[in-house]
């Protein structure tokens, strides 16, 4: 049986279009995923919609729809935007399916069943817009003074609150736990600062606990508490919930063995204290393992602000996808900053990222290779042992022997940008190779093996750096490879073949027919 990989998304708060923000976190899990799906491996892709709360239901109200209409059309704007941006998912949870609904209510019946919640008043400040409750401790005594606090994430007002609730408790051993987990499982949060910023977290006192239910009279829209019926679970228990529920519990205990725990939450640092704290903790209440790695990306900015629709600076990846295509903006936000850094997006530096490595290194190296193959060989890929070699060629022998590993390596720390420095590099080198070998003048002597074994030499390349572009660019890759003239597409489900397995084997057949077709990445200016 093949390794299995289970990754997964947030659940995206459907109260407003998405942006660029949700649009990174759906490419780099699709990267992942497809890359593993590429390796053999066996992927299960899960994302989907966070659809209750209290913020759902006021927004529902002022758009005067019931909050189920006003749901059924907000995630509208998120399944079209996968598809535009190539995410090939295996499953959309939505937290208002039934599917969702049972298995929210058996985990907090089986928390209740086991004396693990308490009930109790809750006195406290509480965020709407990030669904997040503040207590005391977290305001800095100035705050405290003020009648107006304002939220430590979002820096908006937030309102004061006394009411009834069913408590997990979080302080104590629990916390001793957690801290543990973190100092002896290093790879549990990534990057480094990220588990830096929850290890210095859990070592001041947490609060003693986590409130799981909000009152029905307050918060109408959400699951039913079980054991309750003057409580519903509380938004963010209901949506972490989803990464078990999607996977079967807790009744099909054979298909939640098979993919519990997964291997990568991918979340933004925004909502890093719920997937690092809160999650682990539920988990633990609940018996189940903790999930492998929590992998906390940073924010895109347009100038120094946080990219939202509230502030109205948001990025339509819809449009930037209109203007220059959808592999301009996977390959720009994947090559253009390193993992878990923020990011400033401006058109200037895609276009300049799109014409120095797509146009230039990519869609050059494809267009001139299959150009000449046209001109010199009527469209046939000569065959192998016709081919006269050159020490020349070893560098990029070299270059394509070392492609798996390095981007296994880069793969493995989540360094989506040394992934393709390595494919780009071997591209450009083979841009280099056609200047100095000059097939051109080779052709004019009639000096044919060699003439076949210059075009042998990038027609290789081209074979192992498509393979490898396709979880980053697949919609390009996939039109390279079929330019290459295979008629199997690129990736396909039961291939079990680990990525250095296929670029062994999947070779060229004699006489294999290539289709040029239009040049890939013809280079922009800046509109
Ligand atoms: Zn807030």
């Amino acid at each position: 049986m093949a390794n299995r990989f289970y990754i997964t998304t947030p659940l995206y708060y459907v109260n407003a279009p998405p942006h660029l923000g949700h649009a990174y976190t759906e490419i780099v899990s699709d990267c992942l995923a497809r890359y593993h799906r590429l390796n053999g491996e066996e992927v299960w892709f899960l994302t989907g919609s966070d659809e209750h709360g209290q913020k759902i239901a006021r927004a529902a109200e002022s758009a005067r729809l019931t909050p189920q209409a006003f749901v059924d059309q907000m995630i509208q704007p998120f399944q079209t935007l996968w598809r535009t941006l190539h995410v090939r998912y295996d499953d959309f949870i939505r937290t208002t399916e039934s599917r969702h609904i049972r298995s929210v209510q058996a985990a907090l019946q089986r928390l209740f069943d086991a004396h693990q919640l308490v009930k109790s008043i809750y006195t406290g400040w509480y965020c709407v817009p990030c669904e997040t409750y503040w207590t005391s401790t977290d305001f800095s005594a100035e705050q405290l003074a003020q009648s107006v606090k304002t939220c430590a994430n979002c820096q908006r007002p937030v309102e004061a609150l006394e009411e009834e609730g069913y408590d997990l408790r979080l302080g104590g051993e629990a916390q001793q736990w957690l801290l543990h987990h973190l100092d002896t499982h290093p790879e549990f949060i990534v990057p480094e600062t990220r588990r830096n910023e929850v290890r210095s977290l859990l070592e001041r006192p947490l609060p003693e606990v986590l409130c799981v239910t909000r009152p029905v009279r307050r918060v109408g829209w959400g699951i039913p508490a079980p054991f309750d019926a003057h409580h519903v679970v509380y938004v963010w228990v209901d949506a972490l919930l989803n990464y078990i529920s999607a996977v079967g519990f807790p009744d099909d205990q054979q298909r939640l063995a098979h993919w519990w725990p997964a291997d990568v939450h991918v979340i933004g640092k925004d909502i890093l204290r719920h997937h690092a704290i809160y999650w682990p903790m539920l988990l633990h209440a609940l018996g189940l393992e903790l999930p492998h790695t929590i992998l906390a990306h940073g924010w895109w900015t347009v100038g120094d602000v946080k990219m939202s629709k509230s502030r109205g600076n948001a990025v339509d990846p819809q449009a930037v996808v209109a203007e220059y295509g959808v592999d301009a903006l996977r390959y720009f936000v994947l090559r253009e900053v390193p993992f878990g850094h923020d990011g400033v997006f401006t058109e200037e530096a895609l276009v300049k990222r799109f014409n120095a490595d797509l146009a230039n290194d990519v869609g050059n190296l494809h267009f001139r290779t299959l150009t000449m193959v046209e001109k010199y060989t009527s469209g046939r890929i000569p065959s192998a042992h016709q081919c006269e070699r050159s020490p020349a060629d070893e560098v990029l022998a070299r270059l394509r022997q070392a492609l798996p590993q390095t981007l296994e390596r880069a793969m493995a720390r989540y360094d989506f940008v040394a992934a393709l420095e390595a494919i780009l590099v071997a591209m450009n080198r083979a841009n280099k190779f056609i200047e100095e070998q000059a097939p051109w003048t080779v052709a004019a002597a009639s000096h044919t093996a060699r003439l076949h074994g210059i075009l042998w030499q990038l027609l290789e390349t081209l074979r192992v750096t498509t393979l490898t572009l396709w979880p980053f660019i697949p919609h390009a890759a996939e039109r390279m490879w079929q330019a290459l003239g295979w008629a199997e597409p690129l990736w396909q489900a039961t291939d079990q073949r680990t990525l250095a397995q296929r670029i062994e084997t999947a070779m060229f057949h004699d006489g294999q027919r290539i289709q040029k077709g239009q040049p890939l990445f013809p280079r922009r200016e800046l509109t």
